[in-house]
């Protein structure tokens, strides 16, 4: 019964079915070759529930279920008895239990009821992504849609990351995380994996370089354990130096790009080009320092162009942030920071810019 409610409501030029995946209910698998960085499937909710910065419940997702018309109503009650079957027992809140198996989050502003990505398997290396959608906060016009990695086989199953977070969790501290949810059967979750201690490795690591630039660690779990690395340094040592800002986030960037999370890598390289940048126009490197910072942005933008357009939105800034800094710095050289930092800030709240991080590193 639910295959055929799918295969109803699955664009016709769609490149992927929907049909059972071996030990994880059902599963998205291409049809066809998928290209790298191609959309795979762009999605408008069933419906959409905004209520920011609250908690929504069991009588708000009952609520929505009522405001939809007769044949909305009909696919969602479909996906009830979907998840309850799938459940082996009836619901209490058998409204509230489907929304949170199958709703798309963006907090604090929206959750999301959709049908066909909700169907998409997690991987802790994907193959997809589902960027956030940056325009939509009001609730309106939310589309849900996914991308393609990297080039996807003809049979092979589509899956994305559901957290973020688990990208710096090694094996047993992920399981424990989504035990709530799921065991993960994917490759690099697998017993036998020769590769996995490498990859837990990455992963601690990433964990730690990421406390350290961020100044804080994952949110406080009773799984997470405190990995050694941070127990030994303790929290964010060094942390008002930009220069070490810098190289936690390279080097995340680097093991991230090294075990297979180009997203991930993405990120890391920009937050750590737009930290030095700040630091650069704030004075507080010195100038022929900008190259470094140069490089971690067109670092960024290099791994973006491995990735669709929707996943690196922060690449034209980069770009234009760098024409910025080699015009002042490189064609003619010059020392002047100060103009730099004008250029972009405007002189006044780059003086002010200036104080408050300089309260922020050396108070
Ligand atoms: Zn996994």
């Amino acid at each position: 019964m639910a295959s055929q409610l799918w295969a109803k409501l699955i664009p016709a030029n769609a490149a992927f079915e929907i049909r059972e995946s071996p030990g994880k209910g059902f599963g998205a698998f291409a049809t066809k070759k998928i290209a790298a960085r191609s959309c795979i499937l762009r999605e408008r909710p069933l419906f959409v529930i905004v209520m920011p910065w609250e908690v929504v419940g069991n009588d708000n997702v009952v609520d929505a279920y009522r405001s939809l018309g007769p044949q909305e109503q009909q696919i969602f009650q479909a996906m009830i008895a979907y998840e309850t079957e799938k459940n082996g027992s009836e619901f209490r809140f058998p409204e509230y239990a489907t929304m949170l198996r199958n709703k798309f989050s963006q907090p604090p502003c929206y959750e999301a009821m959709c049908v066909i990505s909700s169907r998409l398997n997690h991987a802790c290396l994907p193959n997809a992504a589902c960027p956030i959608d940056e325009e939509a906060d009001s609730g309106e016009n939310i589309s849900v849609a996914m991308f393609a990695l990297r080039d996807i086989a003809e049979g092979e199953e589509i899956t994305f990351n559901y957290n973020e977070d688990w990208a710096y969790m090694s094996t047993h501290i992920r399981r424990a995380a989504m035990r709530w949810a799921f065991e993960c059967s994917c490759p690099v979750c697998h017993p036998n994996n020769p590769l996995q201690p490498i990859s837990n490795m990455r992963r601690a690591l990433l964990r730690g370089l990421r406390c350290l630039a961020y100044g804080e660690d994952l949110p406080p779990c009773a799984y997470l354990e405190c990995p050694v690395t941070l127990r030994a340094m303790g929290p964010s040592p060094g942390g008002r130096n930009p220069r070490n800002w810098g190289m936690w986030y390279s080097l995340a960037g680097y093991i991230a790009e090294a075990e297979g999370l180009p997203e991930l890598s993405l990120k890391m390289f920009e937050r750590g080009f737009f930290h030095m940048q700040t630091a650069v126009g704030a004075n507080l490197l010195e100038a022929h320092e900008w190259r470094t910072v140069a490089q971690w942005g067109e670092k960024s933008l290099e791994i973006g162009r491995t990735l669709p357009p929707e996943c690196r939105s922060q690449a034209s800034l980069v770009a234009t942030q760098l024409s910025i800094m080699e015009t002042l710095f490189y064609d003619p050289p010059v020392d002047n920071i100060e103009r730099f930092a004008g250029m972009i800030q405007g002189a006044k709240l780059v003086e002010e810019t200036q104080n408050a991080i300089r309260d922020f590193l050396f108070r």
